[in-house]
């Protein structure tokens, strides 16, 4: 694939001018994530504009992105790096080439629950979660004291306006954000 193809596809998806930046550094300086990322905010913008689709597709970086936006706030030139990352994350989900599903198949869980709820109902989140991967009695001690010291409810605590959230949940996911 040319080099502009990709990054003609991101611009696309995102509506963000990728194409302006101007190397600064002012998103990775600012990031609280890049010390564990193989690619940094910057390099990464980078290795779009230079087409390198397999390295940032298949990157870690995108999910040891915290989507705190620190970055997008800080770059001078309006680029909505944040935005770009979870664009990144959908597509290499798509193009199976993602480093790590178990944090996508937790969001997905997550943002379920939010559905269902109107807010997360965290101890069946996680059941639901460790149950998909057969990892039945993982961690559950935790769980256990956690539920006793009240820091996580036994039961789900349905939101009043949950309809109200469900329905920003499906404009959200169907808009692709
Ligand atoms: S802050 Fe903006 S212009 Fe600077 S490197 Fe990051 S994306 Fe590029
Ligand atoms: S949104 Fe992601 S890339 Fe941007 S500063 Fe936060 S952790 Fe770093």
């Amino acid at each position: 694939m040319p080099e502009h193809f990709f990054l003609k596809e991101i611009e696309g998806i995102t509506g963000v001018a990728v194409s302006e930046c101007y190397q600064c550094f002012r998103c990775t300086n600012g990031c609280p994530a890049a010390r564990d990322m193989d690619i940094v905010p910057h390099e990464m913008i980078g290795c779009i504009i230079s087409g390198e689709r397999g390295r940032v597709l298949s990157s870690a970086s995108l999910w040891a992105c915290l989507q705190c936006a620190a970055c997008s706030i800080r770059c001078p030139n309006g680029i909505d790096i944040a935005r770009v990352f979870a664009a990144l994350r959908r597509l290499s989900v798509e193009s199976g080439m993602a480093a790590d599903m178990d944090i996508h198949d937790f969001d997905s869980l997550m943002v379920d629950s939010i559905a269902r709820h109107g807010r997360m109902y965290e101890l069946g989140t996680v059941i639901r979660y460790r149950l998909s991967r057969g990892e039945y009695l993982k961690e559950y001690h935790a769980g256990i004291g956690m539920v006793r010291k009240r820091r996580i409810g036994l039961f789900p605590h349905n939101a009043a306006d949950r309809k109200g959230i469900r329905s920003i949940i499906k404009k959200t996911v169907k808009n692709g954000r």
